[in-house]
C-alpha cells in the first residue's frame, strides 16, 4: 500500500522516534512493507518512518538501480564516522523542490536490526553511506535543511535519474 508522504514543516519530522521491540507486531510488519512500496512509487532511494507519519526508528533504503537490493533497518544508528567528509547534493521526499550540497562523513559503520530482530553491523561508503546518514538523521528529527551548506537547483539529482 502506498502511504502519503508527510511534508515539512509537519512536527512529526522533528520528533525523536521510539525504538521498535521484537518480535515485530503485525502492524509494524505491514508498515515496513508499505514503506517499501511507498519509496519505490516515489522513486526515492530511502524513507524513514516519520515521513509516513510514524514516530518509530525504522528506515528503508532502496538503491536497487545501483545494485544494492532494497533493505529495511530497524533501530538504526551510525556507530562510527570517518573523519573525512565529502559533499553530495541531496533532496528529501518530505521537502519537495529543495536541493542542496550536504557535507557528510564519507565512510561509516552502521548498526541496526532486520525484521527478524537479528543485529546487523556493517561498513558503508559512497552513496549507501550518504543515504543511511540521511535516513538515520530523520530518525533523530534532523533534516537536510539543517545541514545544507549551499542550495542548488537539483541539477545533479535530475541528471542522475
Ligand atoms: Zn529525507
Amino acid at each position: 500500500m502506498i502511504l502519503p508522504i508527510i511534508k515539512y514543516p509537519n512536527k512529526i519530522l522533528r520528533k525523536k522516534t521510539r525504538q521498535v521491540s521484537f518480535p515485530l507486531s503485525p502492524t509494524v510488519k505491514k508498515l515496513i512493507k508499505d514503506m517499501g512500496d511507498t519509496v519505490k512509487k516515489a522513486e526515492g532511494i530511502g524513507l524513514a518512518a516519520p515521513q509516513v507519519g510514524h514516530d518509530l526508528a525504522i528506515i528503508v533504503v532502496d538503491l536497487e538501480t545501483m545494485g544494492v537490493p532494497p533493505f529495511v533497518l530497524i533501530n538504526p544508528e551510525v556507530v562510527k564516522f570517518s573523519k573525512k567528509k565529502t559533499d553530495m547534493e541531496e533532496g528529501c521526499l518530505s521537502i519537495p523542490k529543495v536541493f542542496g550540497i550536504v557535507p557528510r562523513p564519507e565512510d561509516i559503520v552502521f548498526k541496526g536490526y532486520n525484521i527478524l530482530g537479528k543485529e546487523i553491523t556493517a561498513a558503508a561508503d559512497g552513496m549507501l553511506a550518504k543515504v543511511l546518514q540521511h535516513e538515520i538523521d530523520h530518525i533523530n528529527g534532523i533534516l537536510i535543511i539543517d545541514k545544507i551548506k549551499k542550495y542548488t537547483q537539483g541539477q545533479e539529482l535530475i541528471t542522475a535519474k
